[in-house]
């Protein structure tokens, strides 16, 4: 088992291995970069299969978080937590006040949220133990779902308006692949735009209604990458724009959602080879960490809605920048990122300095 040789490993500052044998919790807390602020970042709860994979996965998720704060402008540096385990059986209270106790250990250098797996009153639960839990719904922004819809809706305008030359949305065909808590608030914000919805999901119910309520036109799962539509915006799943799926997308927009949607770094170029333009994935969904970046006790919910908003002017950036320099969308994501954090690493060395 290694850590430091890990290929998932980019200079984390700490990886924390938890035990507590009453409760039978094994977690892992990574806290990758603190440059902006303490690390935030969710909690995932898996059975992993080893705990190679479990390593990989909190050190791959917490690197991801530390360019999603930085590239959003948040003070928030990166970190994720993963608990090893089966989030349909293994879940108990004594062991989420046990995962608590880890977190406080940190001191608040590490702020824990909800992820896949875990829950808001799973986290209500840690939160017995220690302060540094975020969104969860006392006191603090709650559920994160509808500022992620509404920046996405934002990212998804900026290109609509850079690729179809389009200002409003009006007319605009747009696949949606996933109806749960962001996919079905982006529809509603759509649908009042005037735009024109086809979508799928397991879930028949969510599908069912918004065909009812919202007009969208409803297909099979897989028949969603072969719509005659202007933007795809994935809202389900990862790993999504893959060999396969990118040669049959008729979309000249990606806008979606889901995390880690590239299956493999180089299908960003495959998509601007296609003509396709790709909203990064971790640039279009940050508007649940911009609104947990709010919270405190000024927590003013339409103040920090309006900074979501400026994911329009996030994207349209990193588009225009991209197409200037001739790379992908996603390797300016990246540049953006590591511009600030190295900019904000100077500034901190020159203190240190002058004091
Ligand atoms: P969710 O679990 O509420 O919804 C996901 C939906 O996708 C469900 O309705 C599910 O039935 C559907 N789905 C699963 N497999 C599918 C398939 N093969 N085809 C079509 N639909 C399928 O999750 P969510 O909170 O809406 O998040 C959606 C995506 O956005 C996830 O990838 C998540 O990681 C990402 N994301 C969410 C947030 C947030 O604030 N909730 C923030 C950032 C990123």
């Amino acid at each position: 088992m290694t850590v430091f040789s890990a290929k998932e490993f980019d200079n984390h500052e700490d990886v924390l291995f938890f035990h507590d044998q009453k409760s039978g919790l094994k977690a892992i807390i990574a806290v990758h970069d603190t440059t902006l602020g303490p690390a935030l970042g969710g909690t995932r709860m898996w059975d992993y299969k080893s705990e190679e994979e479990a390593i990989a996965d909190v050190l791959r998720l917490s690197r991801g978080m530390t360019y999603k704060s930085s590239l959003a402008g948040v003070n928030l540096g990166g970190g994720k937590s993963v608990i090893i385990g089966n989030a349909h059986t293994d879940k108990t209270p004594e062991l989420f006040e046990a995962f608590g106790r880890a977190v406080g250990q940190l001191g608040g250098t590490y702020i824990a949220a909800e992820d896949v797996g875990t829950t808001v009153p799973d986290l209500e639960i840690a939160r017995r133990s220690t302060r540094h839990i975020a969104g969860i719904t006392e006191g603090n922004s709650g559920d994160p779902s509808p500022a992620t819809a509404w920046g996405v809706f934002h990212g998804l305008r900026a290109a609509v308006k850079l690729e179809l030359n389009k200002s409003d949305l009006s007319g605009v065909k747009v696949a949606v692949q996933g109806l749960g808590n962001v996919g079905y608030g982006l529809c509603e914000l759509l649908k009042e735009a005037d735009a024109e919805l086809i979508v799928t999901d397991l879930n028949k119910a969510a599908v069912e209604k918004a065909v009812q309520n919202l007009g969208a036109t409803a297909v099979p799962l897989d028949a969603i990458y072969d719509q005659e539509v202007d933007v795809f915006a994935p809202c389900a799943l990862g790993a999504i724009l893959n060999d396969d799926t990118i040669r049959r997308l008729k979309a000249r927009v990606i806008a979606g959602s889901a995390n880690n949607q590239l299956a493999e770094d180089r299908h960003a170029k495959m998509l601007m080879e296609n003509g396709i333009l790709y909203a990064p994935d971790y640039a279009i969904n940050a508007g649940g960490i911009i609104i947990i970046s709010h919270e405190g006790p000024q927590f003013d919910r339409e103040k920090a809605m309006q900074q979501v908003a400026g994911i329009y002017d996030t994207c349209l950036s990193i588009f225009e920048r991209a197409k200037r320099e001739k790379v992908t969308t996603a390797e300016i994501a990246d540049k953006i990122a590591l511009e600030r954090l190295e900019r904000v690493r100077n500034e901190k060395a020159e203190l240190a300095l002058a004091s």
